[in-house]
Order: C-alpha cells, then sequence, then structure tokens
C-alpha cells in the first residue's frame, strides 16, 4: 500500500491524496487551491478507480470533475455532501466563467461526479479489493467525514477537516474507540486555540445590539455552507431582523432537506422559515430599510451580493461589517480586515465599523493534541496547515512519536 500526498502540503488548499493498493488506486480528497486567484488544481491523476470526497468544501471536492476527463471513478460520499457538491461545483464553474479564467471543467462534468456518486452512510464500512474503509462523522460540517482505512491489520485514519467540540449546528466528531497506526491530520490551527465559542456568541450579539439600537446595519459576509446556518441558530432571537441573500439560501435548503447531518434540524428550519430571503435586486434595494442584519455570500467579498450591501453600507459609520469566517491572505476581504481598504477588480474604502468573530469550524490547538491522545497512533502525518512542520516537530516532542509534515509529491510506504 502506497500514499502519495497530491496536495495540502504544508499549506491550506487543494487537498489530495492518492492511495495505491496492488494495482487500484483510490483518492482520499481532490480540491483546489482557491485563493490566491487564479485556483490551483494538483496534477493530474488518470486511472482512479475511486474517490472519497471527506467533504462538499472545494479545496477538498473541487477538482474532482477534472478527474472524468480521463476516467469515470466511483465517487463514494455521504449523502449531504453529494448533493453540497453539486451546487459548490456548478457554482465553481459559473464564477470561473464570470471572471474570464478558462474553467478547467464543465457543468457536465459536474453532472458526471453526481452520476458516479454513491452515498454511504456513516459507521458502515466498504470493502473495496480486501481493503476497508469507513467514513465516520468529523464534526466539520454537515456530512463531513474522516476516513478510517484497514488493511492487513493496519488502521490509518486520514480526518479530512475535523472539529472535536460540537457546534450549534454539528455535533463534534465521533472518534474511533480503535487503536489508529498512522494518523493523517489537518492542523489548519496547529499553533492557535479558538477563544471559547459562547463568549464569541456574546461578543458578536452585544456588537449587533449597538448597532441596530442605532438604527443602523450589520452586515455578515459568510460562506454559503455551515457557517451561514450556524450564524441562524446562534442569532436565533433576532430572526426577525434578519435577511440572508446569496447561496447560503440554496445550501439551508439542501441541509434541511438533509435533517440527519443536523444537530438541530427543527430549529435550523423555524429561523430560516422566519427570515427574509432575498430573492432579487428589487427585494435587495429596499431590504436594508426593514431588516437591519444580513448575513450574505461570498464569505471573503470576493464577489456575490454581499458586495452591493457593503457598497450601500460603507461610509455610514456606525454600521457594522462582521467577518465570521477566516480570510485567506490576498482576498479582498483580507484586505478590508486589515487596511479597511476593498481591493479587487475596483478600490475603494469601507468607513463603517469592522469587526472579526472567530466561529472556526476546525479544532484548535488543543483538540488537535487531544485527538492524538485519544487515537494514540505511532505515526502522525500533519497537513493542511501553514506551519504543518512546526506542528510535526511538536507532536514528536510531546509525544516521542514519529511525525512529519510531506512535501507535495512525497510518498509514504505502508
Ligand atoms: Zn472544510
Amino acid at each position: 500500500m502506497r500514499l502519495t500526498f497530491l496536495g495540502g502540503c504544508r499549506e491550506v488548499g487543494k487537498n489530495a491524496l492518492l492511495l495505491e493498493v496492488n494495482d487500484r488506486r483510490i483518492l482520499l480528497d481532490y480540491g483546489v487551491k482557491l485563493q490566491p486567484e487564479p485556483a490551483e488544481f494538483p496534477e493530474v491523476v488518470k486511472d482512479v478507480d475511486v474517490v472519497f470526497p471527506t467533504h462538499a468544501h472545494l479545496d477538498h471536492a473541487g477538482a474532482i470533475p477534472v478527474l472524468f476527463h480521463h476516467s469515470t471513478p466511483a465517487v463514494i460520499t455521504t449523502k449531504v455532501t453529494i448533493e453540497l457538491m453539486e451546487l459548490l461545483l456548478k457554482d465553481f464553474v459559473k464564477v470561473m466563467k464570470r471572471k474570464g479564467m478558462e474553467p478547467r471543467f464543465s457543468k457536465e462534468n459536474v453532472i458526471q461526479v453526481i452520476k458516479a456518486s454513491h452515498s454511504l452512510p456513516y459507521d458502515v464500512p466498504v470493502f473495496l479489493h480486501g481493503t476497508k474503509f469507513v467514513l465516520h462523522d468529523s464534526g466539520h460540517i454537515p456530512g463531513s467525514a474522516y476516513v478510517e482505512i484497514v488493511r492487513d491489520g493496519k488502521r490509518i485514519v486520514y480526518t479530512g477537516d475535523i472539529k472535536l467540540k460540537s457546534q450549534r449546528l454539528v455535533n463534534g466528531a465521533k472518534l474511533t474507540k480503535e487503536k489508529v497506526d498512522v494518523l493523517i491530520t489537518e492542523c489548519t490551527y496547529g499553533d492557535k486555540d479558538h477563544p471559547e465559542r459562547r463568549k464569541e456568541e456574546k461578543r458578536l450579539k452585544e456588537e449587533i445590539d449597538v448597532t441596530i439600537n442605532q438604527g443602523e446595519v450589520v452586515l455578515i459576509p459568510s460562506f454559503a455552507v455551515a457557517r451561514a446556518q450556524e450564524l441562524l441558530l446562534v442569532l436565533k432571537d433576532y430572526r426577525s431582523y434578519i435577511a440572508v441573500d446569496g447561496m447560503a439560501k440554496e445550501a439551508t435548503e439542501i441541509l434541511l432537506r438533509n435533517p440527519s447531518f443536523l444537530l438541530a434540524p427543527k430549529e435550523l428550519r423555524k429561523v430560516y422559515g422566519s427570515v427574509k430571503r432575498v430573492r432579487n435586486q428589487r427585494e435587495r434595494k429596499r431590504i436594508l430599510k426593514r431588516k437591519p442584519i444580513v448575513i450574505s455570500t461570498s464569505g471573503m467579498l470576493n464577489g456575490g451580493p454581499v458586495l452591493y450591501y457593503l457598497k450601500r453600507i460603507r461610509n455610514r459609520r456606525e454600521s457594522l461589517l462582521a467577518f465570521v469566517g477566516f480570510q485567506v491572505e490576498g482576498t479582498p476581504g483580507r484586505s478590508v480586515l486589515e487596511t479597511g481598504i476593498y481591493r479587487n477588480e475596483e478600490t475603494w474604502e469601507v468607513n463603517c465599523r469592522i469587526r472579526k468573530f472567530d466561529f472556526s469550524s476546525h479544532a484548535g490547538r488543543n483538540e488537535l493534541f487531544e485527538l492524538i491522545e485519544r487515537l494514540e497512533p505511532s505515526l502522525v502525518v500533519c497537513i493542511h496547515g501553514d506551519r504543518c512542520e512546526e506542528f510535526a516537530k511538536e507532536v514528536e516532542e510531546r509525544y516521542g512519536i514519529t511525525a512529519f509534515a510531506p512535501k507535495e509529491g512525497e510518498e509514504l510506504k505502508l
């Protein structure tokens, strides 16, 4: 059995691992690196038999349609991931075209992916040529999974993106009780712990109260999948003040059709049923007078209706721009956060209040250590982080086990 690390090595983005067993080729994730633009794809892999996307985020699943230029692999993942992938991949094609980039795949390729997809429930094993694969709940977003692989008595776990602590939208990861030999883990926050979630929620609500009590507007740029719905649950008592715009609407509707992947589906349905869903430009123009809290895509201000609202409020000094997601280096969101200047195809100042809140759905540093302590691996492979090497070194020193951060293209024989 041989593993090749094709992406997500010492960086966040384009996660892709190739597992070769005898003459079978299996991919664990096949994602893109979206930022900075243009998007970067992992190396082309031909003759793939099976792909396991751990979840629908494009940095894990965004390159899968490219595989269909060369082969027709089976795509095995959870049911809600299939539906979310369809939404995000089709949008990705649209965005690439709109920005004048040559799309690496077409809408037809996305349809091929969906047709080749098989849903697999959590904790149910599937056997491929004598190797056992199991998807377990990884607690990152609805439908997200970590992959457990067992062959010749050896157990390998690949985390995908993982979170141990529960959020309002999903429970924390359900870890296997079995001892693991090799742990391939994300380490996005290997150097940082998150502030306590309840305190962040309180801080956000206080800022919102101050703003709307003055008759001003709160704009929350949000990722469509998971973050927008987490926010709806956090802000459930404000639901009569909230408008939702952009792809967050479709994503919420997909999640509500898959309630078994949610921690509080009834609550989400109730909140979503009472917020205003903005459907067109005419409604958009009028909404700020009636709904002072707007949750809209895109989360890093790359595009989407959020820009319309930001232009409307940018010179209202008491209005609030509330970031609730990580702003990647090189994005307009990062620029606004650090300098107060929007830089993209056009450049302008943002003079309203700007605040940042941590609602991360990745494990913080201490959760990563807890993961290692509970799975007791003898080898830890650190990927999907800006400081993978430092984190691997810390793991070695702390636990006296082998840990390393592979370079792109590096192989591991198992
Ligand atoms: Zn993710």
